[in-house]
Order: C-alpha cells, then structure tokens, then sequence
C-alpha cells in the first residue's frame, strides 16, 4: 500500500482511485482526483522532503504521468 501525500490516506498502488504521479523520480498515488490536482498545484508542500537539497528534477522526457484531469 501507498500513502497519499495529500491526505496521507493509504492508496492501494495497484488500483489508485485517483491515479498516480511521477515527481522527482518517485511515484505518488493518490486517493482522489482532487489530491491529484491538489498536489500538482504545489508538490512541494506535500513532499518537503524531496524539496530540500535535491529540488525538483523536472526531466519531463522521462515522466509518463499525464496531469491530465
Ligand atoms: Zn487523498
């Protein structure tokens, strides 16, 4: 199981209701669409983690998430 970094509801990875997202090389699932969007709109307030030091690597050749809604 995953956690949804939005609500921090557990996501099943294999069926996530509200899809999944590939950011800084990790894969986010997420329990609703509206996590999904929420998080798109500002990621690093969920994953601050992943903000710090690294920062965003925005290879988009390399991501296949749509953020399509
Ligand atoms: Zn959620």
């Amino acid at each position: 199981m995953a956690t949804d970094p939005v609500c921090k509801m557990t996501v099943d990875e294999q069926a996530p209701a509200g899809g999944k997202a590939q950011f800084w090389g990790k894969y986010f699932y997420f329990c609703s669409k509206d996590c999904r969007i929420n998080f798109r709109r500002d990621p690093q307030k969920y994953v601050p983690e992943s903000a710090e030091g690294k920062g965003p690597e925005y290879d988009k050749s390399k991501t296949n998430e749509s953020w399509r809604v």
